[in-house]
């Protein structure tokens, strides 16, 4: 895959780093976003490039404004001439019953977990079809097939997702353009860390005991899917195998949504 570029939203964690990361490993460039400490980001583009012989940039933009998304294709596009791979990762989450849910925390869920994934497609896919080669790349969840209670914005967000999934990938089917969807289970992350501090917060037990607590009630492996993981999944996607992949959900859950 040397030669392609891909723009990883979210890509200065968790899972956004470990698709950055595993795409790095194919020869592809990497263009990374999300926040951080300005020492931490340089130290992961400085170790991509290094590690892989990779060109990597580190693009600052805030997901959560639609003109943001747009801005940081166009400048991904005039930094390194293309863009053939677009991965949307970024994402937030928040938990709290529908009747007390802050409408501010719901409009910034829906905003980075949903439509900026819209905008950023939106920006992409005219070079893609320039080109007729590209990949659209969205991490949802396997809350984008199924609920949970207190995740109201996230919840609606991620099948959002997959609804415009599948939109993207009929609207691009006669091209070499897929467009799909990664539905992660659990993964170590900070995200998830912060849900699991709150658990046992609320339970009064330990963060180990909270830790197995959460698997056991949703994914019947009991163990956490990797960030590696995940990234083997996108570099499948991006193959040429995977050329009439398209439109659909991949589970990547520990059996969670086989229930
Ligand atoms: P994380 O918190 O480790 O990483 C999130 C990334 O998004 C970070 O790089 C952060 O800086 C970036 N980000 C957040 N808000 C942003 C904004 N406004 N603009 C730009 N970047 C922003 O989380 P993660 O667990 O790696 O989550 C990545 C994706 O995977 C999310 O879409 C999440 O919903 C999804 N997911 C996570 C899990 C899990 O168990 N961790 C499971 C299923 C799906």
């Amino acid at each position: 895959m040397k030669g392609k570029c891909a723009v990883v939203t979210g890509s200065t964690s968790g899972i956004g780093l470990g698709i950055a990361r595993a795409l790095a490993g194919q020869g592809v460039d990497i263009v990374l976003n999300g926040f951080g400490a300005p020492e931490a980001i340089e130290d992961i583009r400085k170790d991509i490039e290094t590690s892989f012989s990779v060109r990597a940039i580190h693009i600052d933009a805030d997901l959560a404004q639609g003109e943001a998304c747009r801005a940081l294709i166009a400048q991904a596009i005039a930094e390194m001439g293309q863009v053939d791979i677009l991965v949307n990762n970024a994402g937030i989450q928040h938990t709290s019953d529908i009747v007390d849910f802050p409408p501010e925390r719901w409009n910034s869920v829906i905003a980075i977990n949903l439509s900026a994934v819209f905008h950023c497609t939106a920006a992409a896919l005219p070079g893609m079809r320039e080109r007729d080669w590209g990949r659209v790349i969205n991490v949802a969840s396997a809350h984008g097939l199924v609920a949970s209670v207190g995740k109201a914005a996230y919840v609606a967000a991620k099948h959002g997702v997959l609804g415009l999934t599948k939109v993207a990938a009929l609207e691009n089917a006669t091209r070499h353009i897929t467009v799909n969807a990664i539905c992660p289970g659990w993964v170590l992350t900070p995200l998830v860390q912060a849900q699991i501090d709150a658990r046992a917060a609320r339970d009064g037990v330990t963060v180990e005991r909270a830790t197995v607590d959460l698997l056991s009630e949703k994914q019947p492996t009991r163990r956490f899917v990797t960030p590696e993981q995940i990234g083997a999944m996108a570099v499948y996607l991006c193959s040429e195998a995977a050329d009439t992949l398209t439109g659909v959900p991949l589970s990547i859950d520990g059996g969670w949504t086989a229930q």
